[in-house]
């Protein structure tokens, strides 16, 4: 079977090596060719605006599937009758945009923060004028990485703050003083056959992900995750590894955003879990039976911002595997990530400072307060 990748990047990359084993055959399109899928599958070169490029590249796949949510839905709606599309099309035209994803979320009774959508200076300047509480100005679409956000509250100037967002259309959302942030991966097969991750409690730095804990074991809150997740994957007829993320505040959910793909956080599945993100992405999109998503024990990931550390001082830490994605340091960049495994949560504990990670017992302790 044969597997386009929309998008070349460091998820690309990572299913690629997942698809191997599997004897699926995988390539990517990117308008990069430097893209950092290349060094592990074929890449095609061009613009996901490029109709003929797209329709090419759909003729020589059995089914398609992306790295990058952001791919012109106009541009893949003349694939459908050329190759499979998994996820759905529909999971990604929600996904493109924040007003409709958070509708969509509390169409189906998923709590979300208070929302609503802003599309001038004027509309802006009347919703500070009632603002309660501080908020966050959101664009609606092509935001990721807590990038197109910007703080606000009352005092703030309408007309400035709009122009900052280049008068792109956008939501405000009422700013939520979390206790952490989780989120829930799941994967569902053709058949509507569902398998869901333990919760992974994730931290995050200047709207960036910065490292993932697994497994958030708590029943109360991977119940109401599995409900709500699982009723996305019901109402989009999702096939393949569908992300959620959500505040957790004083023991309820409030979803924050989805991902219809795989994830950052779920990076940690590679060794701690019995069966990665990106290998149940893969079986479910080929229509291969899906595999366990029990963890193996404790597990972490540290994200490499900007340029990687030296690998052989990760490497000296028992449990831990580097991850490597081949780019360029840039600041800011994702470059790689590291993940650690342990057998207790003090293992853990001891491995993750020995990496300079000293944010584990906080993340403990108000994981198990707020179970209190
Ligand atoms: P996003 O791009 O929406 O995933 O936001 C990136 C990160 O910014 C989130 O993971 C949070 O850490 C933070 N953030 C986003 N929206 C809110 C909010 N409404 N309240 C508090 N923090 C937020």
């Amino acid at each position: 079977m044969r597997i386009g990748i929309l998008g070349g990047g460091q998820l690309a990359r990572m299913l690629a090596l997942a698809a191997h084993p599997l004897g699926l055959k995988v390539k990517a399109l990117d308008p990069s060719a430097n893209a950092c899928a290349a060094g592990v599958a074929p890449l095609v070169c061009a613009s996901f605006d490029d109709p003929s490029a797209l329709a090419l590249f759909a003729q020589s796949s059995d089914v398609l599937t992306f790295d990058f949510e952001n791919v012109p839905a106009a541009a893949l709606n003349g694939l459908a009758p050329v190759c499979a599309i998994r996820p759905p099309l529909g999971a990604l035209d929600v996904a493109q945009d924040r007003f409709q994803e958070k509708t969509l979320f509390r169409k189906l009774e998923i709590p979300t923060p208070s929302f609503q959508a802003i599309s001038s200076a004027a509309e802006l300047g009347q919703a500070l004028a009632v603002l309660q509480d501080r908020a966050i100005l959101k664009t609606r679409r092509l935001g990721y990485d807590g990038k197109g956000q910007i703080r606000v509250d009352r005092s703030s100037d309408p007309k400035r703050t709009w122009g900052l967002l280049a008068g792109a259309p956008a939501i405000l959302e009422q700013l939520v003083a979390f206790d952490f942030e989780v989120s829930q991966l799941a994967v569902r097969s053709s058949s509507g056959e569902t398998r869901f991750y333990l919760l992974f409690a994730n931290i995050h730095r200047d709207g960036v992900l910065h490292l993932s804990y697994s497994p958030c074991d708590r029943a109360d809150l991977s119940a109401l995750a599995q409900r709500h997740v699982g009723a996305l994957l019901e109402q989009l007829d999702y096939v393949g590894l569908l992300a959620v993320e959500f505040f957790v505040l004083k023991g309820t959910l409030l979803a924050n955003e989805m991902a219809p793909r795989v994830h950052n956080s779920g990076h940690l599945t590679l060794e701690g879990n019995e069966t990665s993100q990106f290998e149940n992405h893969l079986r479910a999109i080929a229509g291969l039976p899906l595999g366990s998503t029990a963890a193996r024990g404790f597990s972490m990931m540290l994200n490499h911002l900007g340029a990687l550390p030296e690998c052989a001082d990760a490497l000296k830490v028992d449990g831990a595997h580097w991850h490597d994605y081949a780019k360029t340091a840039r600041p800011g960049r994702k470059v790689g990530h590291t993940t650690v495994n342990a057998p207790t949560r003090a293992v853990l504990q001891e491995r993750a400072q020995r990496l300079g990670v000293d944010e584990l017992p906080e993340l403990w302790e108000r994981l198990d307060g707020a179970a209190a």
